[in-house]
């Protein structure tokens, strides 16, 4: 397919880029969840459900709580602390996890001398001081040992496929965004070589940055690897394989009666998503929107569930769920030199864009301006700066809630609804219009699970007493 002529292979490059060429014949990808992989039972029935599709890009993650294991080791290895407890925990579950997967006595040596090897090196690796690039190193182990034992029992049941190394292809740039032209271009040649192949099995979350070392994609960083696979071979289908039946209407580890979402549309998904509904990396919609791919949210607990479409068709909801995201922190600035005032706002943001720390919400009076933030890294060098602009106060343990739906900011009474059901609750900041598919609100970390219950009854269980149903 491609030709040693280089300019041939600009040619078939800037092709390739412009989503003109496809050189495989893969069209879906599967991703499957930690908890869908947590024990050897349930790593045996991700086995089973791959068979659904011909062919796929199977992307996996770590073994549930292994990622977790691995950031403690490396705290501890940053406080100088032993990590040979951590250690040892790993190596014990792995060989029970082994144990019970394999039966080929010869699979099983693999298996255990392949983790036994990547355990050891946790222990080499902090043996100097820590860095920030080797503690990354460690934490792509998990997305390592998941794939590699889940690629031996395919062998043990005479399941062809092709392990393709995720840090042969997977990159973020310099701004630590994902660099699509380039996952694209490998990721194409190196699938080029498996168009026979049933399934490619590729690790999650891991990638390499502008340097070239071993990086990833923050936590829940395999949902990201999933659909950037997927906007890289233009695939018609991505699926999320998870422990839910989709997304839900509300966060379910805090309100005990939610409900599935049949669809929604790209646009709501990535406002969950970006506002805390763990079951999404917060940014992983956006490729699939980019390129209209339709992404399906499935449970590996329950296959054949409907689970959650994803797509450019929206929900028909004015409230399709709630999504509660922690840890924020409200910085007000207060200053009479924005009184008639053009170029105030600028500088403020400038500030932050100089830090890399994106802003989250903004409400605006005469003389003060009041912004949220969950990335805390640069906030003393940020606060230093903005002390030159005036009076700067900030509310430290904050939450945002965020409200998505069908159009939800466009319908008149949806905002008096919430307010009048919050009565008791302060609101510290309020957003509605900035998008027309989200209302947002900031309050003490304390309120939330009140204010997400009682959104809960008022948006999606109480009867509405009204002539048109807007809240359907
Ligand atoms: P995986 O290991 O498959 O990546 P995650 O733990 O990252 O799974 O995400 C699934 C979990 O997300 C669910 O078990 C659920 O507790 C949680 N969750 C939070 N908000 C929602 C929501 N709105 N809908 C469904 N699940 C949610
Ligand atoms: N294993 C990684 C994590 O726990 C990535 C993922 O699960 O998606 O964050
Ligand atoms: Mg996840």
């Amino acid at each position: 397919m491609y030709k040693s002529n280089e300019k041939m292979h600009d040619v078939e490059d800037q092709a390739i880029f412009a989503g003109q060429l496809k050189n495989t014949y893969i069209m879906k990808v599967m991703k499957f969840g930690g908890t869908s992989l947590g024990t050897p039972e349930r790593m045996k029935a991700v086995a089973k459900i791959i068979q659904r599709e011909e062919q796929a890009v199977i992307v996996l993650s770590a073994i549930s709580g292994t990622t977790d294991t691995l950031h403690q080791i490396t705290t501890l290895w940053q406080k100088e602390k032993s990590i040979s407890d951590k250690v040892k925990a790993l190596q014990t579950h792995y060989n029970a996890f082994i144990e019970a997967l394999l039966q080929q006595v010869d699979l099983k040596k693999k298996a255990l001398l392949f983790v036994d090897h990547h355990l050891s090196s946790l222990n080499q690796i902090t043996r100097v001081h820590y860095s920030e690039t080797a503690a990354k190193t460690i934490l792509a182990i998990g997305e390592k040992l998941s794939t590699y034992l889940f690629g031996l029992l395919l062998c043990e049941h005479q399941i062809s496929f092709q392990h393709l190394d995720a840090l042969s292809f997977m990159q973020i740039n310099a701004d630590e965004e994902p660099d699509l032209p380039y996952i694209t271009k490998r990721l194409t040649l190196e699938l080029d070589k498996y168009t026979h192949t049933q399934y490619v099995l590729t690790q999650g979350y891991i990638c390499r940055n502008a340097k070239g070392e071993v990086d990833n994609l923050r936590r829940g960083g395999s949902d990201y690897s999933a659909t950037l696979i997927g906007a890289a071979i233009d695939a018609d289908n991505i699926q999320i394989w998870t422990d839910i039946d989709g997304i839900h209407n509300n966060d379910p580890r805090i309100v005990n009666t939610t409900r599935p979402v049949s669809h929604l549309s790209y646009r709501e998904a990535a406002e969950l998503a970006y506002f805390g509904a763990k079951i999404l990396h917060p940014t992983c919609v956006i490729p699939a929107e980019k390129k209209g791919i339709p992404l399906r949210l499935k449970n590996t607990f329950s296959p054949e569930a409907s689970g959650t479409l994803i797509s450019k068709n929206g929900s028909g909801k004015t409230a399709t769920a709630l999504a509660v995201k922690h840890g924020i922190t409200a910085i007000r600035i207060e200053s009479d030199r924005m009184l008639n005032a053009y170029g105030f706002l600028r500088q403020i943001f400038e500030v932050f864009e100089k830090h890399k720390t994106p802003i989250d919400m903004i409400t605006t009076s005469e003389v003060s301006v009041s912004l949220t933030i969950d990335d805390k890294k640069a906030l003393p060098s940020i606060l230093g700066t903005l002390k030159r602009f005036g009076k700067v106060t900030i509310d430290d343990h904050q939450s945002i809630i965020c409200i998505v739906g069908d159009h939800i900011s466009v319908k008149s009474n949806t905002l008096s609804r919430i307010i009048e059901t919050l009565q008791e609750i302060p609101i510290r900041m309020l957003s509605h219009g900035g998008s027309s598919n989200n209302i947002s609100l900031l309050l003490a970390y304390d309120h939330h699970e009140m204010a997400l219950q009682k959104l809960h009854t008022a948006l999606f269980e109480e009867k509405i007493q009204s002539v048109s149903p807007i809240l359907n």
